[in-house]
C-alpha cells in the first residue's frame, strides 16, 4: 500500500534529517494512528461500524508488516483483540509481547481541549508523531511490530515462540486480553515472559535526577470500581428532612478522604529506590541508598511530596462521579457517588472493602462492588535472567537511562496475563518527558521519531540478544 504523510506543514525541518528507518516506523505509526479505534466503555458487541474500524486496523497491519503476519497464525480473540503465533525454533519457555490497538476516545470539540493536530490526523511534524494512540499504545506496537518485520525479512527465526497479543480494548477492562489468555491456556501455553505496556524511559522522573529513568513495571495494583449509595423518602424541597441521602453520602466521601490507607513501602519499591540512588545527587543519594533499611520513615514522608508518591506507598481511593436529584427542587431519593480504588500490592480487594466499611462507618451507605482485581504477583528482577534480558535490551537503545523495577498505579491488560505468566513486565521503549507523560489520555499526545527507532533497536536486541535466546 501506499503510505500516505498525513498532512505534514510544509515547514517540517526537523523530519529531514531523520534516516530513512526512523522516517518509515513514523509513517507506520501516522498510519495506524488514523484509525481510530476507540473500544466502546459497555461489554456490548461492537457495532457494524466499530467493527469496520478494528477490521481495517488488522488488515492495514498486514499491509505493513507482510513478514510478520506471514509467518505467524492469527486468532481474533474477544470483541477486536488478535494474537498472533510465530512458530519459533522451539516451543519451550515461549514469550509473550503485547500492546494493544484501541485507544482511549477523544472529546467532540477537541480543539477546544487543546490539541495542537487533529487526534486522528497522524500528523509527522517537529520531528514528533502526533495523535490519540503515538505513546498509549500504538507507538509500542509499532515498534515492535517494525523490529520483528526487520528480523523477519532478515531470514531470523525466532528461537523460541513467541506470541504477539494485541488487545481491542485494553482501556475497557480488556475482555479480548482475557479472552486471548484463555485461549493460550486451552493451548497448553506457560509464557515464560510476558512484556506489555507500563513504564517508559521518563525523563525529569525525580527532582535531581538527570538521566532519564528507564522503570519497568514489575507488578501492577489492583482496582476496585465501587458505587457508594445512599437511599432516602425524597419529598418536596420546601420540607427537607434533617439529614438528605446527599448528606449522609457527602459525610461518607469525606470520610474515605480524611482517613487514608495506611503507608508502606514495598520490596519493588526499595529496589528502584536502592537502584536510582547513585544516579541522584547528595543528600538524596545517601537517604534513597538507605531505602530498605529506613522504609517505615520513607513511606510515611512520601504522600507528604505529592501525589504521585503518595500513590506508591498505599491503596488510593478517587471518588470519580457523583449524583443526586434530577431536579433543583426535588429532594434525592437515592445520591450515588463512584469510587476509583487502586490496590497497593501487598494488600487486597477484602482488605480495601474493609478500611472503607469501617472508615464510613454507616450502614445506610451502600457500596457495591462493580470491578474488582487483585493486585498483580511481583515479577522476578534482580538475580533473573528475564530481568536483565531487559536491562540490556535498554542499555542498546538507550544507554544513558538507568533501569529500575517499579510497581505500575495504572491498570493494563498485563494483569489478566500476570494470572498464568509469573514474569510479566510492562514496559514501553519510548522515551517520554513529563509533558508527555501527562498527555496520555488526553490533548497532545505525541512521541519522537528519534526514540520510536530507538524502541525498536530495544526490541531487536530483547529478541536477539543472549538471555532470551
Ligand atoms: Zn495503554
Amino acid at each position: 500500500m501506499r503510505l500516505k504523510r498525513a498532512s505534514a506543514p510544509s515547514s517540517d525541518h526537523a523530519t529531514d534529517t531523520l534516516s530513512p528507518r526512523a522516517t518509515r516506523v513514523a509513517e507506520h505509526l501516522s498510519t495506524l494512528v488514523q484509525i481510530p479505534t476507540v473500544a466502546p466503555a459497555s461489554a456490548r458487541p461492537l457495532t457494524d461500524d466499530e467493527e469496520a474500524i478494528f477490521t481495517r486496523h488488522r488488515a492495514t497491519m498486514r499491509e505493513l508488516y507482510p513478514h510478520v503476519f506471514e509467518a505467524g497464525e492469527e486468532s481474533l480473540t474477544g470483541r477486536a483483540g488478535l494474537l498472533l503465533h510465530l512458530p519459533g525454533a522451539s516451543d519451550e519457555r515461549p514469550i509473550v509481547l503485547m500492546a494493544h490497538q484501541d485507544v482511549v476516545p477523544v472529546p467532540e470539540d477537541w480543539a477546544a481541549e487543546g490539541w495542537e493536530y487533529p487526534p486522528f490526523d497522524g500528523v509527522i511534524a517537529d520531528g514528533r508523531v502526533h495523535g490519540r494512540g503515538t505513546l498509549d499504545d500504538k507507538g509500542a506496537l509499532v515498534v515492535m511490530l517494525d523490529a520483528l518485520e526487520e528480523l523477519l525479512s532478515e531470514g531470523w527465526t525466532p528461537p523460541r515462540d513467541v506470541w504477539l497479543l494485541m488487545g481491542g480494548d485494553e482501556e475497557q477492562h480488556g475482555a479480548s486480553a482475557i479472552a486471548a489468555v484463555e485461549l493460550l491456556e486451552e493451548r497448553g501455553v506457560e509464557p515464560w515472559f510476558v512484556l506489555d505496556e507500563g513504564g517508559a524511559v521518563a525523563s525529569q522522573a525525580l527532582p535531581g535526577l538527570k538521566k532519564p529513568l528507564a522503570a519497568i513495571g514489575a507488578s501492577e495494583k489492583g482496582i476496585i470500581t465501587a458505587e457508594l449509595s445512599v437511599e432516602s423518602l425524597g419529598g418536596h424541597a420546601s420540607t427537607p428532612p434533617r439529614e438528605s441521602a446527599p448528606g449522609v453520602l457527602a459525610r461518607a466521601l469525606v470520610a474515605i478522604e480524611e482517613n487514608p490507607f495506611p503507608v508502606s513501602l514495598h520490596d519493588i519499591s526499595v529496589e528502584m529506590f536502592e537502584d536510582v540512588a547513585p544516579h541522584l545527587p547528595i543528600p538524596m543519594r545517601t537517604v534513597l541508598g538507605r531505602a530498605g533499611k529506613i522504609r517505615g520513615p520513607l513511606a510515611r514522608v512520601m504522600p507528604r511530596m505529592g501525589a504521585e508518591l503518595a500513590a506508591m506507598v498505599r491503596t488510593t481511593a478517587a471518588i470519580t462521579m457523583l449524583q443526586g436529584s434530577p431536579a433543583q427542587n426535588v429532594l434525592a431519593t437515592q445520591a450515588k457517588a463512584t469510587l476509583n480504588c487502586r490496590i497497593a500490592v501487598g494488600s487486597s480487594v477484602a482488605e480495601t472493602l474493609a478500611h472503607l466499611e469501617s472508615v464510613i462507618d454507616d450502614d445506610r451507605v451502600t457500596i457495591t462492588v462493580l470491578e474488582g482485581s487483585e493486585p498483580s504477583p511481583v515479577s522476578p528482577t534482580r538475580d533473573d535472567v528475564r530481568w536483565h534480558a531487559l536491562v540490556d535490551a535498554v542499555a542498546a537503545s538507550y544507554p544513558e537511562a538507568v533501569t529500575v523495577p517499579y510497581v505500575m498505579m495504572a491498570a493494563s491488560d498485563a494483569r489478566h496475563v500476570a494470572r498464568i505468566a509469573p514474569a510479566t513486565y510492562r514496559f514501553s521503549p519510548l522515551a517520554m518527558d513529563k509533558t508527555q507523560r501527562e498527555a496520555i489520555h488526553g490533548p497532545n499526545e505525541t512521541v519522537e521519531i528519534t526514540s520510536l527507532e530507538r524502541g525498536v533497536n530495544f526490541y531487536r536486541a530483547l529478541l536477539t540478544g543472549p538471555a532470551l535466546n
